[in-house]
């Protein structure tokens, strides 16, 4: 366990040593809860937002929305947000930090269900007060639990007087939602189909933590699947299939990857499964797979007066249409990545640290290096080769800094799979250097098969 905490803090450090993650607002003393993509970071996440957009495309009937941020407050209370989305917490008495209830009791080694009710937690905390502690001040002092709604709250409005308190959105799936009827009256789909986007979510974490697992602004990638009542459990295990699937197109390790079924469901929810990564810090989740009914549809009809039913013109029957969800994170899955990708071993007698990404998600795909900076003709050629592959291949980079072992290294630690060397040879024979990350094996091969050996 120790080894593996230890290992958060390499990938932190090596996210921000090589320009992946930035801690948010660093020049100010940071800004808890956020970071920002640095360029490397910036590519790794298209890359990942590429590939789950291409999963979605895959399936037939499949929508793609961007809805806005800010929305009608209406919309949160529909949904349940306004009086339900909280996380238990309490404060010390004596030092007034405020703690997750559920986190603390985790850290003696037992589980609050997060369905569990106010009163319900706070006999589970008071079973286990005497035993729990200020993480700051040491002091075994802690206030009742209480409900502390997540929702991030905004200003809008003409004049500051006049100023509207509106909520951010705290998930991408309400916008789905409040959508469903224009992407069906658009006139191209029909029962069974799905809508899909990618955006911003904002939740006001108590605690956030653990690198990128758990941000106050994070990105999700949802998908909405609306179908018929008769056939929904047959649609839920295709996604559960597909969505499990897809994170063989990321690289991860299989072993790495799990299901685990929600225990308590909520009352309105047919079934829900998770799909848990083994962090450094544990299982976790990274993606619900969820089999909502029609709840969420028909509490839309409810607040909104506006008739959600569908008439199918096969069965001739009208309904609600009920909802398959398949949500993730853009943070949690670059997190699984990293970890999953980072190694340590020893080449040519010395230690290196290396990213072993897949090809489609490592965010630069080849290095070129001219084998020395002060020859100009050395120069010009690797230059050439250099704007011809980055036609095909725009995730390339220029790397002249240093002896070619140091931007080998400096190459492993952000991932990139091959290394082209051009050297006197290349000017004679139009033949480069092609060295691989994982094995560090070179081999000669011809310029014009330069595209074919790095986009494999
Ligand atoms: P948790 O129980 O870990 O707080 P959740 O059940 O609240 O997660 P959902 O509301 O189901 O999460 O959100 C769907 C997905 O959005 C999650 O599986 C996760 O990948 C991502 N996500 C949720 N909250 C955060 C966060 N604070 N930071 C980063 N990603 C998040």
């Amino acid at each position: 366990m120790k080894k593996e905490e230890n290992k958060l803090e390499k990938i932190t450090a090596l996210a921000k040593r090589r320009g992946f993650v930035f801690p948010g607002s660093e020049i100010y003393g940071g800004f808890a809860g956020t970071y920002d993509w640095g360029p490397l970071g910036t590519e790794l996440r298209r890359n990942v937002v590429n590939e789950w957009t291409r999963a979605m495309e895959n399936h037939d009937n499949m929508a793609f929305l961007d809805s806005s941020i800010f929305t009608a407050a209406k919309v949160w209370e529909a949904s349940g947000h306004v009086s339900d989305f909280s996380d238990p917490m309490v404060t010390c008495n004596n030092c007034h930090t405020k703690f997750r209830a559920d986190h603390l009791l985790d850290t003696i080694g037992v589980a609050a269900d997060e369905k569990m009710t106010e009163p319900q937690i706070n006999i589970l905390f008071d079973e286990h007060r005497a035993k729990l502690h200020c993480s700051v001040c040491r002091k075994k002092d802690f206030s009742k639990v209480f409900a502390k709604n997540l929702m991030a709250t905004s200003t809008l409005g003409k004049f500051s007087e006049e100023d509207q308190e509106v909520y951010l959105r705290a998930e991408t799936a309400q916008g789905i939602f409040i959508n469903y009827k224009n992407v069906l009256n658009s006139g191209f789909y029909s029962i069974p189909f799905g809508i899909a986007q990618v955006g911003k979510a904002f939740r006001n974490e108590i605690s956030p933590r653990q690198f990128l697992f758990r941000k106050r602004e994070f990105e999700q990638m949802e998908m909405q699947y609306f179908v018929s009542p008769k056939e929904a459990f047959v649609a839920y295990e295709e996604w559960k299939n597909e969505r499990m699937a897809y994170y063989d197109r990321l690289g991860i390790k299989k072993e790495k990857l799990r299901w685990k079924q929600h225990e308590n469901l909520v009352f309105y929810a047919k079934d829900a499964w998770d799909i848990q990564y083994e962090y450094s810090f544990g299982w976790n989740e990274l993606e619900g797979v969820h089999y909502r009914g029609d709840y969420d549809l028909n509490q839309h009809q409810k607040f909104s007066g506006v008739d959600m039913t569908y008439y199918d013109e096969k069965t001739k029957e009208r309904y609600i249409p009920h909802v398959i969800e398949t949500s993730t994170g853009v943070d949690r899955t670059i997190l699984m990545i990293l970890s999953d990708a980072y190694k340590e071993d020893e080449m040519n007698g010395e230690k290196r640290v290396f990213l072993r990404f897949k090809t489609n998600i490592a965010p630069i795909k080849a290095a070129v290096f001219p084998l020395l900076k002060n020859k100009s003709e050395l120069v010009k050629k690797a230059r050439d080769i250099y704007k011809m592959v980055k036609k095909d291949i725009p995730q390339i980079m220029w790397d002249d800094n240093g002896n070619i072992g140091k931007r080998y290294r400096r190459q492993d630690e952000i991932g990139t799979p091959h290394c082209i060397t051009i050297d006197f040879d290349t000017i004679q024979d139009d033949s480069v250097t092609l060295r691989a990350r994982d094995t560090g094996k070179q081999k000669r091969i011809k310029i014009k098969e330069i595209i074919s050996h790095i986009s494999a």
